[in-house]
């Protein structure tokens, strides 16, 4: 796969961050937005990150920040940004419409060998990909913020999707260091963001419900079980928590674990008199105003840049 040429579609937060990701593994990389001048905006983004990267030290592969841009490109006409790519990233407006006609330009340009790959985080396949004819080529490379430090990649069939293609984005996501996993069939909301609504729903709750505060919900995730997470999933954990392994987690913890699953409460409803106590809570600890949040965020970007390095 090495030197070859991979279009990606969008060019906003994700788009920029797969251009890099690609960039890092020396792929060449056309950007296409359809807003004039969005593309050709994100290079001068990405090259300024590329370069601050490079200064601390964090940039990813073996190639140069100098040597990683000379392999990008932008482009305001989608046939130009097409051209002898062999792997398309769709990264455009979580918009079901917006997608199926980008899919459908896609689909005229290039020819059937080309993978056609969407960031979508909540459409399921066989929705996003249903007005492409030949559905084989099609797949979903579902990333998560921000990618260049956090590499979970899930890779989602659509039904009619060939192993071989799955097979291909497989091999590329691991070439350029992410770490992909497989989703045998298509599901609402992916791996990810089942697992990660399920935390969501119990730790909403458990507030809720007067049990603990929004700061001391969160510490249990970032103090306790995050800790390990970074590292060993939930199956592992339960492996290694009991002397003699898994066997013998089930046979001393399934009761308890069946017991207090009985327990949880309906899928709440995020709104009313609960959701506005929340808002409060967590407006007391870090308020919506945007110097806050952005100073969070940098401080999350700063800590995973950290874990990623530790990971490694
Ligand atoms: P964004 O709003 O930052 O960027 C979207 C870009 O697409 C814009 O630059 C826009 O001009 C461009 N665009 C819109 N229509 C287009 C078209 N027809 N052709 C070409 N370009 C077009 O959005 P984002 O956060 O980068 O999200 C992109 C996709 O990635 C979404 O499907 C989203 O669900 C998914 N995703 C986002 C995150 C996240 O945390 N932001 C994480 C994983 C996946």
């Amino acid at each position: 796969l090495k030197g070859k040429t991979i279009t990606v579609v969008g060019s906003g937060l994700i788009g920029r961050s797969w251009a890099m990701v690609f960039l890092s593994g020396g792929y060449k990389v056309k950007i296409y937005d359809n807003k004039p001048g969005q593309a050709s905006g994100a290079i001068t983004e990405i090259r300024k990150q590329l370069e601050e990267l490079q200064q601390a030290k964090m940039l990813r592969g073996n190639l140069s920040a100098a040597e990683q841009l000379s392999l990008l490109s932008s482009h305001d006409d989608l046939q130009q940004a097409l051209e002898g790519a062999f792997f398309v990233q769709e990264c455009v407006f979580e918009d079901l419409e917006a997608k199926q006609t980008v899919f459908l330009e896609v689909e005229n340009l290039v020819p059937e060998s080309v993978i056609i790959s969407s960031s979508t985080s909540c459409l399921m396949p066989s929705n996003v990909f249903s007005r492409v004819q030949n559905r084989t080529r099609c797949i979903i490379s579902h990333p998560v913020n921000p990618p260049y430090y956090v590499r979970l990649v899930e890779l989602v069939p659509h039904p009619e999707t060939l192993p071989a293609v799955m097979d291909v984005a497989y091999s590329l996501m691991t070439d350029v260091g992410q770490a992909p996993v497989r989703l045998k069939k298509e599901i609402d909301g992916f791996a990810l963001n089942r697992v990660q609504y399920a935390i969501i729903a119990e730790s909403w709750r458990l507030v809720q419900d007067g049990v603990i505060s929004v700061k001391d919900i969160d510490l249990v995730m970032s103090e306790g079980l995050g800790m390990r997470y970074a590292f060993i999933g939930p199956i592992e954990t339960m492996h290694l928590n009991a002397p003699e392994g898994m066997e013998d987690y089930l046979q001393r913890y399934s009761e308890g674990m069946k017991r207090v699953l009985a327990t949880f409460g309906p899928v709440p409803d995020f709104s009313g008199e609960p959701a506005a106590r929340i808002i409060k809570e967590i407006c007391e600890l870090i308020p919506s105003e945007q110097e806050h949040l952005t100073a969070r965020r940098e401080r999350r970007d700063q800590l995973l840049m950290g874990l990623a390095k530790l990971k490694k």
